[in-house]
């Protein structure tokens, strides 16, 4: 740290993303990318030819994305926001809309890191003993509130049914809904937008869509929200999709048949997993996501994440006190996760 960093940031602990290996080659399981590549539409909308126009700047409204995205969600472009994935929409959020948070405890990291990095008052509030979020917990309305929905890292999802009494329960704060795992099995909330004007919702193309090297997201709300969202955009960088992405993202929303058929084949594959594992003994959660959670009483979490890593598998091992004993698998090509497997046996034995 130079002496030069405001006081405000001294404090401040960045989000640790999950390890993108050089080098030795891993199967890897760790930041629930997709296993599967890009359409062959997808890769034709960045080929050289789109190359030859990077002299210009891309469109900043990003028009013609949002239009391919509200007609595939039955809404106005007006309702939709777009940006640099959704970790941006995220901050863009939390710094629009959070005069003081609230989310569980167990949760996508990024949440507290905006709150610390934007001075906002944040409450963490526990999962029960089973890592369900308690939504009789989200009723205060004196806070904006952030749920992943299907939860990260748990996988568990909450019926739409509750996140609308939420919603309901909360009409003076914005209930941020980030649903970056939803096309895996939970249920969206993005057909109660025209309903309650407090409710954002945030997608992303990077793991149904597999494009997280893109950096694309989308949030759906309330057209008055997403003039907010943009304020905030035109007041960082107004270009924050790359024209490549652009290209990218309009293409793949093109291609819903094809990344419907990979989560279909995800979905599969984890249910498989789900099952092999808990004949082995593990404890799994019932994961809506594209990742298992998962623990076992017969070598510690820490322990596993490593055998794993020597024998060239990578997993996702979080230090939190009630989630140590756990490791966050992704779910990879059916071949990825039989190795996997025979890994997991192997050390157990
Ligand atoms: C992966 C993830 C994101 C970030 O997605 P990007 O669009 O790649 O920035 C957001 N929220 C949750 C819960 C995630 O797991």
């Amino acid at each position: 740290m130079s002496n030069f960093l405001k006081k405000r940031y001294k404090q401040l602990e960045a989000y640790v993303p999950g390890e993108q290996p050089k080098g030795m080659k891993y199967i890897k399981l760790n930041t629930n990318e997709s296993p599967y590549p890009p359409s062959e539409a997808t890769v034709q909308a960045v080929s050289s030819e789109a190359a030859l126009k990077l002299n210009l700047y891309p469109d900043p409204s990003c028009i013609d994305l949002k239009k391919v995205i509200a007609d595939r969600y039955c809404l106005s472009h007006e309702n939709v926001f777009v940006s640099n994935g959704s970790d941006d929409i995220l901050n863009f959020a939390f710094m629009a809309f959070g005069e003081k948070a609230v989310f569980p405890d167990i949760t996508y990291g990024f949440y507290e890191v905006f709150c610390q990095l934007h001075g906002i008052e944040y409450e963490k509030i526990p999962l029960d003993e089973n890592l369900n979020i308690v939504k009789n917990d989200y009723m205060k309305d004196n806070a904006m509130i952030a749920i992943a929905n299907p939860n990260a890292p748990t996988g568990l999802a909450l019926k739409k049914s509750d996140i609308e009494e939420i919603l309901r329960a909360n009409p003076n704060h914005v209930v941020l809904i980030d649903e970056a795992y939803i096309d895996f099995g939970g249920e969206s909330a993005v057909d109660l937008i025209g309903k309650y004007p407090n409710l954002l919702v945030v997608q992303t193309f990077s793991k149904s869509r597999s494009l997280a090297g893109a950096r694309i997201g989308f949030a759906f709300a309330n057209e008055e929200l997403i003039k907010d969202l943009e304020k905030i955009k035109y007041s960082t960088n107004p270009y924050s999709i790359n024209k490549m992405s652009l290209n990218a993202g309009i293409a793949a929303v093109q291609s819903d048949l094809y990344y419907r058929a990979c989560c279909g084949e995800i979905i599969k594959t984890r249910e498989f997993c789900i099952d092999k594992l808990r004949k082995l003994g593990f404890f799994v959660t019932d994961s809506k996501a594209n990742f298992l959670f998962v623990k076992s009483d017969a070598i510690s979490g820490e322990m596993l994440y490593e055998k794993l890593r020597k024998k060239g598998i990578l997993v996702r091992h979080f230090n939190g006190e009630r989630i140590k004993e756990y490791n966050r698998i992704t779910i990879g090509t059916p071949e990825e996760m039989n190795a996997f497997l025979t890994a997991v046996k192997e050390i157990l034995n």
